[in-house]
C-alpha cells in the first residue's frame, strides 16, 4: 500500500498529545518495510482556502503553525487521489476533523479530510463521498465543513459495545452511488487507548469493510490518521487498518 509521509511530520509543533516526540515514529516503525512511502507536499492555498476562512488561516499562520497544517493536508489530498485507484493511507499529523470552516480545538488546526475531498470534487475527480469517522471523538469540524454541502455523507459510529459499533458501521456504509471512501482513522477507541473500546483486530475488520464497501460501489478509498495516542499500540493498529484495506 502506499503511505503518505513526511519526516517532518515527526517535529513536536506543539505541546498537545498529537504533536508528541515518537507518536508518528511509533506508527513509521511499524508500517516501513511494509509500505510504499510516498512523500507528502503541501497543499496550495486555494485548496485550503476552499475549505477555510481567511481569518482561520491567518489565525494558524500567527501561531507558526502554517507550514505543519499545509504539509498534512497536502498529505490528505494525495492520499486521496491515490486512492481513487488502490487504498491508501495518510501518515500525517497535525489531525484535522475538529477544524471548522473558522476555527479548530482538539489539536487540530486544518482539516484534512475535507481539504481532500473538497480538491477532488474541485477537480471533478469525484461526485459523491463518503467519510466513516472512527475517532473516539465526534469529527464536529468535518460535519461543519461538509455537513451541508450535499455531495459527502458522514458517519460518526458511537454505539457502546464493540459489536453494536461494528454493526453499526457495517449498516452504514452505502452500497451504492459513492466514488470515494475516507476514513478518518482515530485510533483511540482502542481498548489500551482513551476509548477503551475496539481491539486491534476490530480495525482490521473496518478496514474490510470500507474496502469491500468501495469495490460494491465501484469507488475509491482511503485513510488518514486523526488521533490515537498509546504508542505502545498505535503502530499495531494502524497497520491492521491497513491490512484490511487490503484484504476487503
Ligand atoms: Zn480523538
Amino acid at each position: 500500500m502506499k503511505v503518505v509521509y513526511h519526516k517532518d511530520f515527526n517535529q513536536v509543533y506543539t505541546s498537545d498529545p498529537a504533536a508528541a516526540a515518537g507518536r508518528i515514529e511509533a506508527i513509521y516503525t511499524v508500517l516501513k518495510d511494509n509500505v510504499t512511502l510516498v512523500e507528502s507536499i503541501p497543499a496550495g492555498r486555494e485548496d485550503i482556502e476552499a475549505v477555510h476562512t481567511r481569518s482561520h488561516i491567518e489565525n494558524v499562520t500567527r501561531r507558526g503553525l502554517y507550514d505543519i497544517a499545509a504539509l498534512a493536508a497536502g498529505g490528505a489530498v494525495q492520499a486521496a487521489k491515490i486512492g481513487l485507484s488502490e487504498p491508501s493511507f495518510a501518515l500525517i499529523r497535525p489531525p484535522g476533523h475538529h477544524a471548522s470552516a473558522d476555527s479548530s480545538w482538539g489539536f487540530c488546526y486544518f482539516n484534512n479530510m475535507a481539504i481532500a475531498i473538497t480538491a477532488l470534487k474541485r477537480e471533478k475527480m469525484i461526485n459523491r463521498a463518503f467519510v466513516l469517522d472512527i475517532d473516539l471523538h465526534f469529527g464536529d469540524g468535518t460535519v461543519n465543513v461538509l455537513g451541508d454541502c450535499g455531495y459527502v455523507a458522514i458517519c460518526n459510529p458511537g454505539s457502546g459495545n464493540r459489536e453494536d459499533y461494528l454493526a453499526e458501521v457495517t449498516q452504514k456504509l452505502p452500497d451504492k452511488g459513492i466514488d470515494l471512501f475516507g476514513i478518518s482513522a482515530g485510533f483511540d477507541y482502542h481498548e489500551k487507548d482513551w476509548g477503551r473500546l475496539l481491539t486491534t483486530d476490530d480495525y482490521r475488520i473496518i478496514g474490510k469493510l470500507v474496502r469491500t464497501a468501495s469495490r460494491k460501489n465501484n469507488a475509491g478509498c482511503f485513510a488518514l490518521l486523526e488521533g490515537g495516542y498509546n504508542h505502545d499500540v498505535l503502530g499495531g493498529n494502524v497497520f491492521a487498518l491497513l491490512e484490511g484495506m487490503e484484504q476487503g
